[in-house]
């Protein structure tokens, strides 16, 4: 391991490994390395033929009333610390060799830097991104590697590697922390044996927001308040920010869905401590977790609903159902739908107006419309007349096909009892599209179940089928729904496209 404290040294030695077809990882530090450092220098072990850790406290991105003076130095522990982990060079410059006397020049981030830590840190990104602009300059890394700890100002970075087209790739690594859940950081040092047990209250405002969003919690104001009110109930905490955004632009979100990040900073006595969480679908992994950020893009509209995390919690409420479970004879189409189907042909869940209600026929999982959605058979030629689409790419746009008989549709007799937990997972699964007005309910098994279980009707209450069709060959009601969708919509009750011999004439004009 090279200790290089020049930039020409620096460039002397990686000439080298380039010559020899290396490829370069960087980390770049402040020093007082903590396992949060060594888990990126690790990642960069893996990935890359070189590694460089780079240790420089940068005077430029600190306020004039921070804490640079007093920052944990100590370079000697530190290339302790790194020497088993076959790290190539340690870059560390001093200040005089990243900022001669003459110095002008700094690059100042836009938008990205502007909230959270660039409001109460200002000019901290405008120097976090000049000295990351330099050492990347100076060690040209195929990759750099940032802490997910650090949210923003992975984010900050990321955009200067885009908007100023540099060639190093980004890789951010989850956040490490303590056994009881304080992220690793060198200010932790600072704290007093009380104010470290205080500390932890940002991590626990965090997962109270996740566990809120796990129970199915999606308001962003709602989980907000609660983890204000975690970081109230510790008197010496003095809360600076809270915050849900959106991991793309950073922008606060008023509803939760996977990728959001909630983050956190707040004050224990004198030192300012950061956290942060991306939230999502529960059992995933924090690596994974991260790609779901990055990855996440907004669609269609920036008011787009997006299937992701609540299609996936009610999946996983749905198959872990003890009531569902205890009926034998169980097929779960849901899990498959939600897993697969929803998110793949409704990338925003806000264009569905039209639920259809009814059995898909044939029952054959293979023949299942979302399943073969190309393939013509007599069900769904029919579905699409009687709505008035040519082919699954139109039906997609405005409609969902979805059964009353979600969990238990191969039971050849459904107790009543079972019915009633399908139908309750029906209805969570139509939440799910927010702007839903009407239902189609196709069939006499769908039209009983949606009178009885959905609207909670009795025999006595409700024409028979037959009879209500009679005339016209459909019939069409306004109604209040129950919870949880709780509004009025306009519903159509027809034949079942494919079983019997009666159809019904095409809702088209009235669906307009
Ligand atoms: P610093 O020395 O604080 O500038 O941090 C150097 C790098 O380590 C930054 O990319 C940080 O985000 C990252 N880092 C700091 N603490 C942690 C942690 N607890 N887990 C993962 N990465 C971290």
């Amino acid at each position: 391991m090279r200790l290089i404290t020049s930039i020409a040294d620096m460039r002397a030695f990686l000439l080298q490994a380039r010559a020899a077809g290396r490829s370069v990882g960087l980390v770049p530090t402040m020093g007082s390395l903590h396992e949060g450092h060594l888990s990126l220098v690790r990642q960069a072990r893996r990935q890359c033929d070189a590694v460089v850790v780079s240790i420089f406290v940068n005077p430029a991105q600190f306020g004039p009333s921070e804490d640079l003076a007093r920052y944990p130095r100590n370079l000697d522990r530190d290339l302790e610390t790194l020497r088993p982990f076959r790290v190539d060079a340690v870059f560390a410059p001093d200040t005089a060799e990243m900022y001669p006397t003459i110095f002008e020049t700094y690059v100042v981030p836009g938008e990205a830097a502007k909230p959270f830590e660039g409001a109460s840190r200002p000019g901290h990104f405008r120097g976090v991104a000049t000295v990351v602009l330099k050492l990347f300059n100076i060690i040209r890394p195929d990759i750099a590697y940032f802490g997910q700890k650090d949210f923003q100002q992975a984010h900050v970075i990321r955009r200067l590697i885009e908007d100023l087209n540099l060639e190093t790739r980004l890789v951010i690594c989850p956040i490490i922390r303590e056994p009881d859940g304080l992220a690793k950081s060198s200010r932790n040092a600072y704290l007093s044996a009380d104010e470290r047990q205080t500390a932890t209250v940002l991590n626990r405002s965090l997962r109270r927001a996740e566990e809120l969003v796990h129970s199915g919690k999606s308001d962003s104001a709602v989980l907000l308040e609660e983890m204000r009110g975690v970081i109230a109930s510790e008197p010496r905490a003095q809360l600076e920010y809270v915050a849900i955004v959106d991991p793309i632009e950073l922008e606060s979100v008023e509803r939760v869905t996977a990728g959001c990040v909630a983050l956190v900073a707040a004050r224990i006595g004198s030192t300012r401590l950061i956290d942060n969480l991306v939230l999502g679908p529960p059992g995933v992994s924090p690596e994974m977790l991260i790609q779901l950020a990055l990855t996440a893009r907004p669609v269609a509209t920036a008011q787009a609903r997006i299937p992701g995390m609540e299609t996936e919690i009610l999946r996983l409420r749905i198959e872990s159902c003890r009531d569902c479970a205890a009926v034998s004879s169980i097929r779960l189409p849901p899990s498959e739908f939600l897993s697969k189907y929803v998110k793949r042909d409704y990338p925003d869940l806000g264009t569905v107006r039209v639920a259809i209600i009814g059995r898909d026929a044939p029952i054959h999982a293979v023949n299942f419309l979302y399943h073969s959605p190309d393939s013509s058979n007599r069900f769904s030629a029919a579905l699409f007349e009687l709505v008035g689409v040519k082919n699954f790419n139109e039906f997609r746009r405005g409609f969902v096909l979805t059964d009353a008989l979600r969990c238990h549709c191969t039971a050849p007799h459904v107790p009543d009892k079972a019915l009633a937990y399908c139908v309750k997972h029906l209805r969570e699964e139509l939440k799910l599209f927010p702007n839903l007005e009407t239902l189609i309910v196709l069939g006499d098994d769908a039209y009983l179940q949606f009178q009885k279980l959905i609207l909670g009707r009795s025999e006595e209450q409700f024409t028979p089928f037959g009879q209500l069709l009679a005339e016209k060959g459909w019939e069409q009601e306004k109604v209040l729904v129950p919870s949880p969708l709780d509004r009025e919509m306009r519903i159509f009750y027809c034949y079942h496209p494919t079983y019997g011999y009666t159809r019904s004439p095409s809702l088209v004009s009235h669906l307009a």
